[in-house]
């Protein structure tokens, strides 16, 4: 079934009988070439892009909840390529041209919106480190302007430019940047592997690796074992609890991460915003809620939901920023464990068992790293090399001390 403007006015002239399910049920087979652990994000973009790219080879994918359960289906959906340094720049600049070209490559309506990002700053120390990542950012082709206070406030005249604790002073913007749907990420990927041969099995936990002589032969599961030449893990925020089960403790840890939306509002944030002086980011949903979110709760936990002192710490950011959001009322916030590492960047890399491979270290900017990181994580396991924008996103650099420190302090798992 194919998707177009032809189909949906078929269909709603002839009483929505053709459409069907998305995909298939199947049950899981014996073995595969590829079996692929966590069916969230970057576990079906992964899956997506080896069925794409090397579509001679079996591949599944398994999922102990059901799709879109996990983080995918729990962010504030903001997707950007405005990093500085070389270990991450292009990867997400690649991320950023595989999200340009999303609806086309899977057919689906992901509602990819390139509305801009505009990062606020309030002095001018930190208005030079924005000129040195827009200076970055324009090198790798991603794109970047920097405007002052005066422009800003012709741009965004709600924030808070005249009574500020912190006083705005300008902002970057990544014009390029923006939304997309969560949801419509998870059905486009799923749908467009499982059109090309993937075996999505829900309902499926790993339980366990089994591994003779160093060497992975496949997968334990609710659902029995499965046999497989090559196993990759992308479970984000369980990665700690999986990869114990095959013997490894890694440089990440597991916190909540909440997020809020508002009742539906008129038309108000036709971009992205976020406050420089706290950690505060925001948006305007297709639906009118305002989504936003903050910092991590800070403590080390499995539980999908936070609690209250970051809530009062995210809702302070947003009266800093425009103190006319204190007249929303909130209707909802939830949270979802995200995998953070101990520089802020990813790990996309075989591990020390031969045939087990690792995607994890997603910490607060996965979503915009789905298209990327399933292409990159397909590359890698279809011809056991690194893609070269992934080069540097290697397991064992905390222990060679290559670290790739985004922000530029030091290990602590509050990082970007
Ligand atoms: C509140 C919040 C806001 C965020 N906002 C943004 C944002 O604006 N922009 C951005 O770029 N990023 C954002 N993120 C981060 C982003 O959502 C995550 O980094 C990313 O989604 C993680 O990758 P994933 O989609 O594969 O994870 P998930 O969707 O969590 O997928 C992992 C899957 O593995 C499955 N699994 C776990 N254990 C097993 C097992 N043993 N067997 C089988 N399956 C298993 C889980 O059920 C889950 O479905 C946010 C995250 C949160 C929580």
């Amino acid at each position: 079934m194919k998707f177009s403007g032809f189909k949906v006015l078929k269909e709603a002239l002839t009483g929505h009988k053709g459409w069907g399910p998305l995909w298939r049920n199947p049950d899981p087979k014996p073995s595969y070439d590829i079996i692929i652990v966590g069916g969230g994000g970057h576990g079906l973009s992964t899956a997506f892009y080896l069925a794409k790219n090397f579509g001679h080879l079996k591949v599944a994918v398994l999922e102990k909840g059901w799709l879109g359960s996990g983080n995918i289906g729990r962010n504030t959906t903001i997707i950007r390529s405005n990093y500085l340094l070389p270990g991450n720049q292009p990867f997400y600049e690649l991320s950023m041209k595989l999200w340009e070209n999303l609806e086309q490559e899977t057919n689906f309506n992901s509602m990819v919106s390139q509305r801009g990002i505009f990062n606020l700053f309030h002095s001018d120390g930190q208005r030079d480190a924005y000129r040195r990542r827009g200076n970055a950012m324009m090198i790798s082709g991603a794109g970047a302007k920097l405007v002052d206070a005066a422009d800003l406030r012709e741009m965004l005249p709600y924030l808070n430019f005249d009574n500020a604790r912190f006083p705005i002073k300008g902002a970057l913007i990544q014009p390029r940047a923006g939304t997309a749907r969560h949801d419509g990420v998870v059905w486009g990927y799923a749908r467009g592997a499982d059109q090309r041969g993937v075996d999505i099995i829900q309902n499926c936990e790993v339980t366990g690796f089994r591994i003779t002589n160093g060497q992975v032969e496949g997968v334990e599961t609710t659902r029995g074992f499965i046999g497989a030449k090559k196993v990759g893990v992308a479970v984000a925020g369980s990665t700690g609890r999986v990869m114990e089960k095959a013997g490894m403790r890694l440089p990440i840890e597991s916190h909540v991460l909440q997020a809020f939306v508002s009742e539906g509002l008129k038309p108000l944030i036709d971009n992205v915003i976020t406050f420089g002086a706290g950690h505060f980011y925001i948006s305007q949903s297709d639906k009118g809620g305002l989504v936003f979110g903050g910092d991590i709760d800070g403590y080390n936990s499995y539980a999908q939901r936070g609690n209250l002192p970051v809530v009062e710490d995210v809702l302070e950011g947003g009266m800093a920023l425009m103190p006319m959001i204190g007249r929303a009322r909130l209707l909802r916030n939830w949270g979802g464990i995200m995998d953070m590492s101990m520089d802020g960047s990813p790990i996309i890399d075989e591990t020390p068992v031969s045939g087990l491979y690792l995607n994890a270290g997603w910490c607060y900017g996965g979503f915009k790293a789905t298209p990327a990181s399933g292409f990159c994580f397909a590359h890698l396991l279809a011809t056991g090399r690194s893609h070269e924008v992934t080069a540097q996103m290697r397991l064992d650099r905390f222990a060679r001390g290559y670290v790739i420190d985004e922000k530029g302090v030091g290990a602590q798992p509050n990082l970007h």
